[in-house]
């Protein structure tokens, strides 16, 4: 689904924008926020970013971040600005309830909401949407609708970045969910003086010693590897959490290394919050790990990359994934 025609005609005059993302959110969520900030700002719009939870240090370079109201930290101003907008851009995400209380103060406003996302399937929550899931990220759909709306003339160094941040870090630096267009984006964004050699630097080469540690900790001594069903499982306890003092982003990426194991086609990443169980699930080629999540636990994304939740300890988890498992990875893999 496809609605520029009508998101560029609602935005056609200056209006009140609230953009909103995602709950813990990506360099994409970010990304495609800030960009999105930057195009409405020069069309004259005022616009607010909230987030409902706080984004990771690593974006804090990022220009204009420092605008961007958390909604755990200031609740009431992140609710008047969402009650005084008249447009709701929802961007990276497709169903209310990945942005927690948000979402209910969303659902109880009487403004436009327009989505612009690119998971698998969307909640019916929106007035005008794109939806499209072929792309690599809602940055490259923010690009795409720059391109479609003939304002490339307005992309800054600011704009470039924030598209060019979040097309890196959903495509693992171009290693997946890339098309075509992805890299024509990237190439345009790159004569345009984005700096991609600058940006990788300051995103993948930003590790803290204790985040290096942390993931040596994860391989060496929480990883399982199930090789009938060539998936592997790392799981971290509140333990974990407390001994290595965990904080947001800290774990960011870790569930990508196990796909790195030649046999390793799941890859699921398992740890225990304060009142949830929460996973992130990777695979490889056909396997969907999004039915997995949408199916058993609460969740979905992509594919090849989904998350969810449940209730309960890590133990029952890894139980749980075993028992589902065998449904998901096709016979033809478990040689
Ligand atoms: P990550 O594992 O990096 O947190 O998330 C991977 C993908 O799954 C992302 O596209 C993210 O939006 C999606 N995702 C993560 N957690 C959830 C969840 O609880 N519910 C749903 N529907 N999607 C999730
Ligand atoms: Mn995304």
């Amino acid at each position: 689904m496809n609605d520029t025609k009508q998101i560029a005609e609602l935005l056609s005059l200056p209006k009140e924008v609230c953009i909103i993302s995602h709950r813990n959110p990506d360099g994409d969520a970010i990304g495609s926020s800030l960009a999105l900030a930057g195009l409405l700002r020069k069309q004259n719009h005022t616009v607010h970013i909230i987030m409902p939870s706080e984004y990771p240090d690593v974006f804090g370079f990022l220009k204009g971040i420092d605008d961007v109201l958390i909604y755990d930290l200031e609740p009431e101003e992140a609710k008047s600005r969402i009650e005084r907008s008249n447009v709701i851009m929802c961007l990276d995400f497709n169903s209310l309830e990945r942005i927690d209380k948000v979402g209910r103060i969303v659902k109880d406003t009487d403004s436009t909401i327009v989505m612009i996302d690119h998971h698998i399937d969307p909640e019916p929550f929106y007035t005008h949407g794109i939806s499209i899931t072929e792309v690599s990220s809602t940055a490259e759909l923010i690009y795409n609708y720059i391109k479609e709306t003939s304002t490339e003339h307005l992309i800054d160094l600011e704009i470039g970045e924030a598209i060019m941040t979040g097309i890196l870090t959903d495509t693992g630096s171009f290693r997946h969910n890339t098309n075509k267009n992805t890299y024509y984006a990237a190439g345009d964004l790159k004569a345009r003086g984005v700096d991609d050699y600058y940006l990788q630097d300051k995103i993948f080469n930003s590790m803290t010693e204790k985040q290096l540690r942390l993931l040596g900790h994860c391989l060496n001594n929480r990883m399982e590897l199930l090789p009938e069903y060539r998936t592997g499982i790392i799981s971290l306890s509140l333990q974990d959490y407390e001994d290595f003092d965990i904080i947001r982003g800290d774990t960011e990426g870790i569930v990508n290394y196990m796909l790195m194991v030649k046999q390793v086609d799941v890859a699921i990443f398992v740890r225990q919050q304060a009142k949830i169980i929460k996973f992130s699930f990777r695979s490889k080629g056909d396997i969907s790990v999004q039915a997995l999540a949408r199916d058993h636990f609460n969740g979905g994304g992509h594919k090849n990359a989904s998350g969810g939740y449940m209730y309960g300890s890590v133990g029952k988890a890894v139980r749980k994934i075993k028992e589902h498992l065998p449904d998901y990875v096709p016979v033809y893999n478990q040689k």
